[in-house]
């Protein structure tokens, strides 16, 4: 199938784009992956799409003591191959490099992704995980408050993700995450992700709903089971095994 016809609004910079996608029936596009398709199914059929990744402003990383942060437009093969500042032990790229096969990751976005906030997107479990931050052209948002269901965001009317902030883990921090899927490049059944630490934060993805973050001493796999009380067992069970395999990784 062709998508619907549409208007192409190429902006000449992020305030033109802005004020495009502020329009009614306006549509931004990153790097095309979910867009692409939803458009090809006539799943989205927006009157103008707004292409994003070939503003400067959505470009580059910034590398503090203190953070890490990406550019939306930064695709996930950038952070694969090491292309962008990481933590130790090379969190981010071992994130990027199981999500979906190389065609994908070439053009996918970071931003795109998480805008997206399909439930079971790598990024959106491990960043809040992490305790990232959106920082759109309106303001800065936690991540853990930033999905407001599946494909739903904050994000209003004309509002642009413009960067990813990612806090530095803490020295000796540990990091665990695991998903499960039928093959390598699958969107997941079931995801966990662990930062152990300083502060414990335990996230479960792909429930169907927004990450479910856990905190300090509910970071635990009793506090898993707990918070997974409304799934069918079948489900429960699988979310859990992510979990165990999440906290084996961190050695708790
Ligand atoms: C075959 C296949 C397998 C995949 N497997 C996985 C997987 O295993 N794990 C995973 O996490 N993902 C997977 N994906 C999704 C992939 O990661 C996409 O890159 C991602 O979901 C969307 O990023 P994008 O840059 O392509 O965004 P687009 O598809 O262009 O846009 C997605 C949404 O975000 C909005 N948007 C995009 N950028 C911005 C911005 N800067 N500001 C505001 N709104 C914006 C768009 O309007 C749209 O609603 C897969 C995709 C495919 C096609």
């Amino acid at each position: 199938m062709k998508p619907a016809a549409f208007a192409l609004a190429v902006p000449a910079g992020i305030e033109a784009a802005a004020a495009s996608l502020a329009a009614a029936d306006a549509r931004a596009m990153g790097g095309g992956q979910s867009l692409g398709p939803m458009l090809n199914l006539r799943a989205a059929r927006p009157a103008t799409v707004v292409p994003l990744t070939g503003l400067a402003a959505l470009h580059g990383v910034e590398e503090t003591a203190a953070a890490v942060t990406l550019g939306a437009a930064t695709t996930h093969a950038a952070v694969a191959d090491g292309r962008t500042p990481d933590f130790a032990g090379g969190i981010l790229a071992g994130i990027a490099r199981g999500i979906a096969y190389r065609a994908v990751r070439n053009r996918g976005t970071i931003g795109g992704s998480l805008c997206h906030a399909d439930p079971a997107a790598d990024w959106l479990t491990t960043l809040t995980a992490l305790d990232a931050a959106v920082l759109t052209t309106r303001r800065t948002v936690a991540l853990a408050g930033f999905v407001t269901g599946p494909y739903r965001t904050v994000l209003e009317a004309g509002e642009i993700v413009r960067a990813v902030r990612i806090p530095r883990p803490a020295p000796g921090a540990r990091w665990g995450y695991h998903k499960l899927c039928r093959k390598p490049g699958e969107f997941a059944h079931a995801m966990a992700a662990v930062l152990a630490g300083a502060q414990r934060r335990l996230v479960i993805g792909a429930t169907g709903g927004p990450p479910i973050l856990l905190l300090g001493d509910a970071a635990t796999r009793a506090g898993a089971a707990e918070a997974l009380a409304f799934a069918d067992p079948v489900a429960r069970r699988i979310h859990l095994a992510a979990v165990d395999r999440a906290l084996v990784e961190v050695g708790t």
